[in-house]
């Protein structure tokens, strides 16, 4: 199935950098990187606890802005070639300099230098908090966010371990972030429940909700996620790998489709997960018959949801006519 162009609104930056460009940085520097990769090159784990100690010992390489500006260049490259035009980058000043202001300045400017010299893809930053961290963080995120806000960054969310804090803990940095005039997302029900996904509808006043699937489980949610317009970044392999589903037929975004749930699909973290946009494009054709009016549909929906101006968005829109 290769419908193209495609859009893609939920990505980790980290979280795409291809094996090869880790473990060329890692030599640059010296560093070994034991257990992270398999014979053949590609990233390797066995459970959860597993992938998130591969990831942050992939990520721990990348340590100041010039790295950034590569690893951008290297996954806007990967995604180019895959036939995105317009992605969208969860971006973390945890892992950007440590939530201080100026030092997120230097980061940003260094990655979106480097977006920009890659023709052919347009990339917009989502500021991402991460959950576990805390809301205190949360709010100090919040802040580079609003004092960055602009035509590059669009959005804010929130990423992390689901299973701790409650969404209202955040209220402040979502509010902080949405009067700067952001786009506002967060990850929930993924490895939380629909309670998760409510909960974050009410208290984060976000337009988007990073998975959501599990919203699949309440038939209420679900007229209210309708109703309202939310809109799904659904990220079928990862959530497979991960375990929230036990293989790709039980995932529920062909029923979210069915339902009329505006939803788009992503990658997510796409080395970790061993899969590209293409090949999720490809699962779902061959999972749930989705052809080239499905995919221009959940294309057409993520320009609708995507965080940009009405100029970029009306471009992106006429790019997916027939
Ligand atoms: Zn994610």
């Amino acid at each position: 199935m290769t419908f193209e162009p495609k859009l893609e609104l939920h990505l980790h930056l980290e979280g795409a950098a291809p094996p090869a460009f880790i473990r060329q940085l890692a030599a640059e520097k010296g560093i070994v990187l034991d257990g992270v990769f398999d014979a053949a090159g590609s990233y390797v784990y066995n459970d959860f606890e597993g992938f998130l100690k591969v990831y942050e010992a992939a990520t721990q390489v990348l340590r100041s802005p010039e790295d950034f500006a590569r690893l951008t260049t290297a996954v806007l490259e990967q995604s180019r070639a895959q036939g995105v035009i317009y992605t969208e980058a969860f971006l973390s000043p945890d892992f950007c300099g440590g939530r201080d202001l100026s030092a997120w300045r230097d980061y940003l400017a260094a990655i979106f230098e480097a977006a920009a010299a890659v023709d052919g893809i347009e990339m917009r930053g989502i500021v991402t908090c991460i959950r576990h961290f805390g809301p205190e963080a949360a709010r100090e995120t919040a802040r580079c966010a609003a004092e960055t806000a602009g035509d590059v960054v669009t959005g804010f969310g929130m990423g992390g371990n689901e299973g701790l804090y409650r969404a209202a803990d955040f209220a402040p940095a979502f509010a902080a972030a949405g009067e700067a005039g952001l786009g506002l997302t967060s990850h929930a029900g993924e490895f939380g429940g629909p309670e998760s996904v409510r909960e974050t509808l009410d208290h984060l006043k976000v337009t988007r909700v990073g998975h959501g699937v599990r919203a699949s489980e309440d038939p209420a949610l679900l007229r209210r996620i309708v109703d309202e317009g939310i809109h799904l970044e659904v990220c079928p392999g990862s959530n497979v790998v991960l375990g929230v589903y036990p293989k790709i037929d039980a995932h529920p975004v062909d029923m979210l489709r069915r339902e009329g749930v505006p939803l788009s699909i992503s990658t997510d973290d796409p080395p970790f997960f061993h899969t590209t946009l293409p090949q999720e494009y490809d699962t779902l054709a061959a999972t749930f018959g989705w052809g080239t009016d499905d995919f221009r549909a959940v294309n057409r929906m993520a320009a609708e949801a995507a965080f940009c101006d009405e100029a970029t968005r009306a471009a992106l829109l006429a790019r997916l006519e027939p």
